[in-house]
């Protein structure tokens, strides 16, 4: 009887949270991504490239999520952007007031577009507001073409799809077209990019789009 109030008590503080982490990005005009995907899809490695594709075109801050170690922030720093890392100590997902604690502890003037690297788990990162602009969604051709058939949520809340790792795809049994049906069978509206951090293939194109996205802050700052 007590259990739906209380889990629905705990979104909503999460929200008020978000709220917060919101006003705080905008007066700052900021553009946020929460980046999610399973472990090992690499994320981390999107981030590199995409970092220093746009270094001095963009200023980009990361704050990183992760069950335990500061490898993750200790390979974004290395590539030069302002960085914050979350050690969640067996939390399987990040929460607004991580971020917003997160946010004191990094120089907000420095940046255009902040990316939130989520823990690793296609599943309740789904259900957390953090405050961001967008969802994005990473997948890699060394998983199933089914995962957004079987984690319907992660795909139904994100604006973008990244397909990550395509130099794999002669070594994979891997349909490009399954997994684009699935996804766009669950949100008909996702934008799809299809990259190798790898060899580079895609960067060029997903990087323009970040640009644009983060262009955006001039028109809706207001809003
Ligand atoms: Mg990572
Ligand atoms: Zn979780």
């Amino acid at each position: 009887m007590a259990k739906v109030p209380i889990v629905q008590n705990i979104l909503a503080a999460n929200d008020g949270m978000a709220q917060e982490v919101r006003q705080i990005l905008a007066e700052h005009a900021i553009r946020a991504i929460n980046i999610m995907s399973s472990a090992g899809a690499g994320k981390t490695t999107l981030l590199e490239k995409t970092i220093a594709r746009l270094q001095g075109r963009l200023g980009i801050g990361v704050i990183e999520g992760d069950v335990e170690t500061t490898a993750d922030a200790d390979r974004i720093a290395a590539v030069g952007a302002p960085t914050v890392q979350i050690i969640t100590q067996g939390n399987c997902h990040l929460e607004a007031n991580m971020v917003r604690a997160a946010l004191e502890k990094i120089d907000l003037a420095l940046i255009d577009l902040l990316f939130i690297e989520n823990v690793g788990n296609l599943v309740c990162p789904a259900n957390w507001n953090l405050g961001e602009d967008i969802k994005v969604v990473v997948v890699s051709t060394t998983e199933g073409d089914d995962k957004p058939a079987k984690y319907p949520q992660m795909f139904a809340v994100s604006e973008v799809m990244v397909i990550n790792k395509t130099d794999l795809l002669p070594y994979v049994d891997y349909d490009m077209d399954a997994v684009k049906r699935f996804a766009l069978a669950v949100n008909p509206r996702l934008r799809i990019f299809e990259v190798s951090c790898r060899n580079g293939d895609g960067l060029d194109t997903w990087c323009d789009w970040l640009l644009t996205f983060a262009a955006k802050k001039t028109v809706e700052a207001s809003l």
